[in-house]
């Protein structure tokens, strides 16, 4: 076991750049926290079964993000349609073909970063889409290539719906004449590949914005005085963890046709994830 091999550093550097995926992982995980971004260790373990197909789904949908941002760049949806060329990526394309072809996002601003500080630290996020229509409603998109839909109150809880919301006003005052948006004029839109009819919407107000970045700002100050990250006493949580094999917690990944909610230790971190070619 790691732990009891050498030492773990046991402090962010400061100032830390957090987004959500970090900010989830300590949520479900201080020490899943403490392997990936103190020390940065290589995912060491294969985390679910069989491991070829959630390997090839999480390069499906990162070539499917790929397709869909070239696409609202203007590159024509002929070309693009020829890359789509697996089952999951053929079915994904139409529904995404259907669903640009009725939505009205007014101007588009796709695969956007934005940052801010938060406290000492800072907040970072790479958006799918941001879209402001002519209303003046800002729309956040983020396509989600999941199997199964998860609950709607699953994912009003996740700290990418808190954390996307509240960093576009603090940060997206360029989208909007230089001011920035009030909280009543956002909404986040989970749009499921698989599901094109069921989105999830999450509208905003000043009370929510208010807790979130609250919440944001005390979760970073506590990260930044922790120097103790213990393991998670969810144990429910290391069956699709790729640090098992450092906490003793099992061997055996979780099998991907089990997994409902619990995506978090296998969601692709587009954050993270180096840009494809085409
Ligand atoms: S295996 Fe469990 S305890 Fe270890 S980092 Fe992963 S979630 Fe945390």
């Amino acid at each position: 076991m790691l732990s009891t091999i050498v030492n773990l550093k046991s402090q962010i550097e400061n100032p830390f750049a957090f987004s959500q995926s970090s900010l989830q992982d300590y949520a479900d995980c201080p020490r899943r926290f403490q392997l990936r971004y103190i020390e940065q260790l290589a995912w060491p373990a294969v985390e679910t079964e069989p491991a070829i197909e959630n390997e090839h789904h999480q390069q499906e949908g990162l070539l499917f993000h790929r397709l869909v941002q070239q696409h609202l760049i203007g590159l024509p949806a002929e070309k693009l349609a020829r890359l789509a060329n697996t089952p999951d990526l053929s079915r994904w394309w139409g529904n995404w073909q259907d669903f640009r072809s009725l939505a009205d996002f007014g101007s588009l601003y796709p695969e956007l970063t934005l940052s801010a500080p938060l406290g000492q630290q800072r907040l970072l996020a790479k958006y799918d889409l941001v879209a402001v229509r002519s209303d003046k409603k800002a729309l956040i998109f983020d396509w989600k290539t999941y199997h199964k839909r998860p609950g709607d109150e699953w994912m009003a809880a996740r700290l990418q719906t808190r954390v996307y919301r509240a960093l576009l006003i603090q940060a997206g005052a360029h989208l909007n004449k230089q001011t920035p948006f009030q909280p009543e004029q956002i909404e986040m839109i989970y749009w499921y590949a698989d599901f094109p009819a069921e989105p999830a919407r999450f509208p905003y107000t000043a009370a929510q914005y208010k807790r979130d970045w609250d919440a944001l700002t005390g979760l970073v100050a506590e990260i930044a005085v922790r120097r103790e990250f213990p393991l998670t006493a969810n144990e429910e949580k290391c069956a699709y963890c790729p640090y098992r094999s450092y906490c003793n917690r099992g061997i055996q990944a979780g099998d991907m046709d089990d997994i409902e909610t619990e995506l978090s230790g296998v969601e692709i971190d587009f954050e993270q994830i180096q840009e494809i070619e085409l």
